[in-house]
């Protein structure tokens, strides 16, 4: 029997639901169960692929080509299951599907409402994980009092009513203000939002408190009068520097023993806080040795853009035994070149459009002839192509037909399959995809594997007609997908240079240290090589 923990959230967004989710779920874990996450966004985007990376940070993609929000990188990374369509859900899709069905007649004659009709879709999403999984936590993005939240809240009220209590948990995660004039912290916004929350009919079981000073007894009382939960059902989270750090803070207040006395469930392994996970968060990127990692790109500002890169240089450092300096820096910098000569390591991620290419294009070269190591991930590879084409292929101007339809190298150009494309939602290569390596080759060496697979999440492709002048310049395709796209370029007589069509950043956990990553660590320490 699956049993199902609810997490919502008050006050504010950002309260981090997903690495409590997460958390709670990796306790539960340890304590033998099967766990699964899935997240349901009310925003009406059908997925987030198409929003911009100031609105969302970092698009997720799953292994089954799925656009999805950056929690699910954490769901990954924490509980290392790989996620798919079912753990994602938005009430653009939801809508969509509800449409769908009512356009070919499914409804036999009914009118359609959000009451049953889009409240029953999100019940049968809560499901979908049934009887595989011991347990599901469901975390329901936003903040109670959305408008556009309403639907969920709905459903999760209507699901207690007709599931068993026993097998749901409810968990309102809200923020404990501090006022700096009172020293003070205040409980009146939690309130709120509870009261908030039992207006749709839902009782928290529990309340999660974000602050920044630990909570005393007389405010959890208050706390328990105000919101029905008892005294030891209010926990903090305290800032922390690591997000690795909740679960054992979580522990340490008997979240796992509640939750599972409240669910009826007894745990099946005994878990103390020398468990391998536990001993792993101690030394996490916490070494004296520093390796320092520059990462060129558009979104300079906004770590979130880049949070799944960020975790795999961390835990391949971790593994290491070495401290992963990241340094973000923006492609426009004037300052760049003369930054990231002071780092170990240089990393070119993702991106779309025309903006900051040219800084891209000067760091990879900074890069290859300073004898700087260096990983392309996606547009970072497609700029490490235009860069050896333009000055050592001397290819003057080369460019991808995605910033210059007119030139005359299109060394990178749109894939087969996407020149007829109208709609950009879902729509790219998108999700994981076998390619093959060669022997003999870097990127053999770190997989030590002839086929591998990555997931992917771009229209553009190297162009095979330029194949040859690259090869002869120096730059090597080292693996394919079925003997067609190309999937991987290198360079020989360089400590390391690659770049990777893929995204091999949302292939790494907290125990799964991902290959690439600790190569370019180790390179930019100089070992082995
Ligand atoms: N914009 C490039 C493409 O679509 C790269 C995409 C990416 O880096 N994810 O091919």
């Amino acid at each position: 029997m699956t049993k199902y923990i609810f997490i919502t959230g008050g006050v504010v967004s950002s309260l981090g639901k997903g690495i409590s989710g997460a958390s709670i779920g990796k306790l539960l874990q340890l304590h033998g169960f099967k766990v699964n996450m899935i997240k349901f966004d009310p925003y009406i985007n059908v997925d987030p692929g198409t929003m911009n990376p100031y609105q969302h940070g970092e698009v997720f993609v799953t292994k089954d080509g799925i656009e999805a929000d950056l929690d699910l990188g954490t769901y990954e990374r924490f509980l290392n299951i790989c996620t798919s369509k079912a753990n994602t859900n938005t009430s653009g899709d939801i809508y969509k599907t509800v449409i769908t069905k009512e356009r070919k007649g499914c409804y036999n004659g009914e009118t359609v409402q959000v009451i049953p009709h889009i409240t029953d879709e999100i019940k049968k999403r809560f499901m979908v994980f049934k009887n595989d999984y011991d347990i599901s936590i469901i975390e329901i993005g936003g903040t109670v009092g959305d408008i556009e939240g309403l639907p969920f809240m709905e459903a999760v009220r209507q699901f207690q009513l007709e599931n068993n209590k026993k097998d749901i948990f409810s968990i309102h995660v809200t923020l404990m203000p501090y006022i700096k004039g009172a020293h003070e912290l205040k409980t009146k916004p939690t309130q709120h939002s509870v009261n908030k929350l039992r207006e749709i009919g839902v009782l928290p079981d529990m309340i999660m408190c974000r602050t920044e000073y630990s909570i005393n007894i007389s405010l959890k009382q208050k706390i328990s009068l105000f919101c029905n939960v008892s005294v030891e059902n209010v926990i903090e989270i305290l800032d922390v520097p690591l997000i690795y750090y909740i679960p054992k803070a979580l522990y340490n207040q008997k979240v796992d023993f509640l939750i599972m006395k409240s669910l009826n469930i007894k745990s099946k392994k005994r878990i103390n806080i020398s468990c391998p996970w536990f001993k792993k968060v101690k030394t996490y990127n916490k070494f004296n040795k520093i390796v320092k990692i520059a990462i060129v790109g558009k979104y300079a500002g906004l770590r979130d853009a880049y949070k799944s890169i960020d975790e795999s240089l961390k835990i391949a450092a971790t593994e290491l035994k070495v401290k992963a300096e990241i340094y973000y820096f923006s492609s426009e910098d004037k300052s760049l070149l003369k930054n990231i000569e002071k780092c170990n390591a240089v990393l070119v991620p993702g991106g779309f459009g025309n903006r900051g290419i040219d800084g891209k294009i000067k760091a990879i070269q900074c890069a290859r002839e300073k004898k700087i190591p260096f990983l392309g991930i996606c547009l970072g590879m497609q700029c490490m192509v235009i860069e050896v084409s333009r000055n050592l292929a001397k290819l003057t101007d080369a460019n991808s037909t995605e910033f210059d339809n007119t030139t005359k190298y299109p060394v990178i150009k749109i894939l087969d399959k996407q020149k007829n494309i109208k709609y950009k939602g879902g729509t790219m290569r998108l999700g994981s995809y076998k390619s093959q390596i060669k022997k003999n080759t870097l990127a053999y060496s770190i997989y030590k594997s002839t086929e591998i697979e990555e997931r992917h999440r771009h229209r553009y492709e190297i162009n095979p007609k330029f194949i040859d002048i690259l090869e002869k310049s120096g730059l090597f395709i080292t693996a394919y997908c079925n003997g067609v796209l190309p999937e991987i370029a290198e360079m020989k007589n360089h400590p390391f240079f690659i770049g990777v069509q893929f995204h091999p950043e949302f292939n790494s956990s907290f125990i799964r240290v991902h290959p690439i990553f600790k190569r370019l660590i180790m390179a930019a320490l100089k070992i082995g090589i």
